[in-house]
């Protein structure tokens, strides 16, 4: 699997601008046990290089995809990173990997509460998970060195900027729910003001809005 991303990497360069990722982002995709992460009919195809259905018309995105946006955080040993949308906790391990603490938030609290079981099996002592709307993101844990979100946005949720550190990045797809999205990197810089630069075409379930 690690190979395929790193190979993707490369053919994609044009367009991200990263013909490879970091030395610690590809052994932290190395390690997470994604078959653990899934339903136990999904564990044999998990390390194929392609989404994988959760449940609840939910899927974990593609391990390249995953692996990019954890790239473009520039995750360091130091920072607590926001996760919006937890679905198989997948991103969540990968992050955990990587940084001192992960908090994620989903919305579907069928998905978040297999997927905390899961990552308490495997282990995994730094990562908090609230069901809730991920719009919102954990105003109390904040603010964040890094936030990543897995679902669509028609544009960016001002709330996930406010949680952004000076200095903090953000990886979103944004877009309407069926149709082009983008994966943006948001870059929050010191006097508050952000940049937006938009990485790669993607296609995302779309962030629900609750009622
Ligand atoms: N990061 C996940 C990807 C899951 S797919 C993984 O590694 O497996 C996107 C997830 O976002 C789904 O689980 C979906 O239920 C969740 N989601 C959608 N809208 C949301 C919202 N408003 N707040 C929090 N989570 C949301």
């Amino acid at each position: 699997m690690v190979l395929e991303i790193a190979q993707m990497a490369r053919e994609t360069a044009g367009e991200t601008g990263r013909p490879a990722f970091s030395a610690r982002v590809m052994r932290a995709m190395g390690s997470v046990q994604r078959h653990r992460l899934v339903a136990a009919e999904q564990a044999p195809v998990a390390y194929r290089n392609h989404p994988l259905p959760i449940g609840e018309r939910q899927t974990i995105s593609q391990p390249y995809i995953v692996a990019l946006s954890t790239d473009l955080l520039d995750p360091q040993p130091h920072h607590v990173v926001l996760d919006i949308g937890t679905g198989s906790g997948y991103q969540a391990a990968v992050l955990a990997e990587l940084v001192q603490r992960v908090y994620s938030v989903e919305i579907i609290e069928s998905l978040g509460r297999t997927a905390g079981e899961r990552l308490a099996a495997l282990g995994y002592r730094n990562i908090e998970i609230r069901i809730g709307d991920g719009n919102l993101g954990w105003e109390a844990k904040g603010p964040f060195d890094a936030i990543v979100v897995a679902a669509a946005a028609p544009r960016v949720p001002p709330a996930l900027v406010a949680q952004l550190k000076p200095g903090g990045r953000m990886v979103i797809p944004v877009g309407p729910p069926l149709g082009a999205q983008d994966l943006v990197l948001v870059e929050k810089r010191a006097d508050g003001s952000v940049a937006i630069t938009k990485v790669l075409p993607v296609r995302f379930v779309p962030l629900v809005e609750p009622r």
